[in-house]
């Protein structure tokens, strides 16, 4: 490895970086002269790069390796993926979706970055593994299977290797990390051939899942995982406002070593940024995005997070907060954030999913309205809608779900305008 590299309205996010960006980066905007648009475009490589600077490593629970303190993803613009390059993003999450011979055209894959495969090993690039036959809830282990993906993801993607083999969605509970041990033989197997090195896990809730009968949560999974110590880190849902159970597993992590990964992480923000008279009460001059980011590198026991960015706008404000103090205007508008979000968006726990008579896959559609809402990723939202199967016009508003929510959400609402705008 080496060592050196290693080492009212969506305007507001914008407007934000208008009106106090300017002054911080120098740039050339002045409040309200570009639209959002123009300013995303007009944003140079060169401006985003001097605005974020050099990111901070922590080391990835005690494997011995240090990733910058918000990772990168390959869906990010091939631009925003050279930015964060320059700025010292060292792990990359879902490589597996990179393609020497170039992205076919409305797939979700991209070409590989020039930049990784000058330095690639100086990048962790992870590959990320789901079940086959079937999704997360009905798909199978299955080793064979396995090892030939990442074989193949090997070769499409011109990598070489990954540096960390991923299981998409995790286990369905402790039993089934305990006996089905076929993506460890795989990883093992891939591991002899040299074409990975490292284990790591992103684990959803399936407690109360219909489909998943016996279902845990994502902490319970994860903690059972951690006391094996084969796998070297997990990624789980993590925004402000988190439950005591998550906050607990993250705490006793770090006691032990082990890697965690925050993502989900801008729960309600996109809607929040639409809400404009929501967005008057903030402080003036933070950036919701930019105070996430110094809170989750520097305020949590996490070692690192993934954020949603679009353009390069995006990655200056939300990457210039990593690693840095949060101040109190910060704090403020996360405080005021979480609770917005608490009264509006989901936070993918499950503890709903077993009041349902209809045994609705009551997170998972609210996954789908967070792609939508937040992410204002609508073809994301759509393709998780339609796999689920459009079911959320069979909630029968019976509300008995609502009692289990620890946020009270007006979930059969919720339901309601997911299939409104989804169907
Ligand atoms: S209100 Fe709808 S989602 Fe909630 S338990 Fe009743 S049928 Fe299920
Ligand atoms: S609706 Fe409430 S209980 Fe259900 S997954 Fe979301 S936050 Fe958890």
């Amino acid at each position: 490895m080496a060592a050196m590299s290693k080492g009212g309205s969506v305007d507001r996010r914008h407007f934000l970086r208008a009106s106090t960006g300017a002054l911080v980066g120098g740039w050339a905007f002045t409040q309200g002269s570009l639209s959002p648009a123009a300013e995303a475009a007009a944003m140079t490589l060169d401006q985003a790069v001097g605005r974020v600077g050099r990111l901070p490593l922590r080391p990835l629970g005690s494997g011995g390796r240090k990733v910058s303190v918000l990772i990168g993803a390959s869906d990010w613009p091939g631009e925003v993926i050279e930015a964060g390059v320059r700025c010292g993003v060292n792990y990359w999450h879902k490589a597996e979706r990179f393609r020497l011979a170039g992205a076919a055209a409305g797939s979700r894959d991209r070409a590989t970055p020039g930049s990784l495969l000058k330095d690639r090993d100086g990048h962790y690039c992870e590959v990320v593994v789901d079940r086959i036959r079937g999704n997360h809830e009905t798909g199978a282990i299955d080793e064979e299977a396995h090892v030939e993906f990442v074989k193949q993801a090997v070769v499409q993607s011109g990598l070489r290797y990954f540096d960390d083999m991923v299981f998409h969605f995790g286990y369905h509970d402790r039993a089934e990390y305990r006996e089905n041990k076929g993506f460890i033989r795989a990883f093992e197997r891939l591991k002899k051939s040299g074409l990975v090195r490292r284990l790591g896990i992103t684990q959803h809730h399936y407690n109360g899942n219909p489909k998943v009968p016996g279902g845990e949560s994502a902490a319970q999974v994860l903690s059972a995982v951690m006391e094996d110590g084969i796998y070297e880190h997990g990624q789980l849902f993590y925004s402000y406002g988190e439950s005591a159970e998550v906050e607990s597993f993250v705490r006793a992590a770090r006691a032990r070593g082990f890697g965690t990964i925050a993502m989900k992480t801008t729960r309600g923000m996109g809607r929040m940024e639409s809400d404009t008279e929501f967005m008057k009460t903030l402080p003036e001059g933070v950036s919701p995005y930019n105070a996430l980011a110094r809170w989750l590198t520097t305020e949590t026991q996490l070692d690192a997070a993934v954020i949603r960015v679009r353009d390069l706008a995006e990655f200056a404000d939300t990457c210039s907060g990593a690693g840095k103090p949060l101040r109190s205007a910060d704090r403020t508008t996360l405080e005021r954030a979480a609770r917005y979000a608490d009264r509006n968006a989901c936070r993918l726990c499950g503890e709903c999913a077993e009041q349902c008579p209809e045994r609705l896959p009551i997170a998972d559609i609210l996954r789908a309205e967070r792609y939508l809402l937040d992410h204002r990723d609508e073809t994301q939202a759509r393709r998780l809608y339609d796999e689920l199967g459009r079911p959320a016009d069979r909630c029968r508003a019976c509300r008995a779900c609502v009692s289990r929510c620890p946020l009270g959400l007006a979930i059969p609402e919720k339901l309601a305008q997911v299939h409104r705008l989804l169907a």
